[in-house]
């Protein structure tokens, strides 16, 4: 991949070990999760090739780069293309939700371990108990954001980037960025 534009500051998360091949792509996702969750007007003055909102003075896309002079410019940001960007979201979360459910589990199998056969203290239904929470909430932390989240991170982008190369493909003819 030619990285023109390096992936800068999309998401804290970072590329996780996957670099998208459309870095304005992985740059409006954030753009298209605000749209998608309604937080911005549905209409507006769009990159006739990635469908950035532009601002007036915009001559060539912040995004894509493209001249807006050659692309033109759409009023909405097509559905299948949203589609692409929301798939992200789902499969991350996705990824993320199990992921912390899977912590919460090896958090109550360490409360039950502990109860039923740590003698003393340690085995003692209170700490037993501040283990639960406690660890309930570093394991699901840990197995989720961190574990889990940089998996659907990887599978999320690859889905969107697939979704758009066939978005490209219809609308053009073509896959090329
Ligand atoms: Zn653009």
């Amino acid at each position: 991949m030619n990285d023109t534009s390096a992936p800068d500051r999309s998401t804290p998360r970072g590329d996780a070990g996957y670099e998208s091949p459309y870095p304005y792509v992985e740059r409006l996702q954030e753009k298209m999760d605000e749209r998608i969750a309604r937080r911005v007007p549905v209409k507006g003055r769009f990159c006739g090739f990635c469908y950035a909102r532009l601002r007036e003075a915009d001559t060539t896309c912040p995004f894509c780069a493209h001249d807006i002079d050659r692309v033109g410019t759409v009023q909405e940001i097509p559905q299948d293309v949203l589609r692409a960007y929301h798939a992200k979201q789902k499969i991350e979360a996705r990824w993320v939700h199990s992921g912390a459910f899977v912590g919460l589990l090896v958090a109550m199998a360490l409360f039950l371990w502990l109860v039923v056969f740590v003698p003393g203290w340690l085995g003692h239904p209170a700490i037993a108990f501040a283990v639960l929470i406690g660890g309930g909430y570093v394991l699901a932390q840990l197995f989720g954001p961190i574990f889990a989240g940089q998996i659907g991170y990887r599978r999320g982008a690859r889905k969107r980037d697939q979704l758009w190369s066939e978005h490209l493909a219809r609308r053009d003819g073509t896959s090329t960025r």
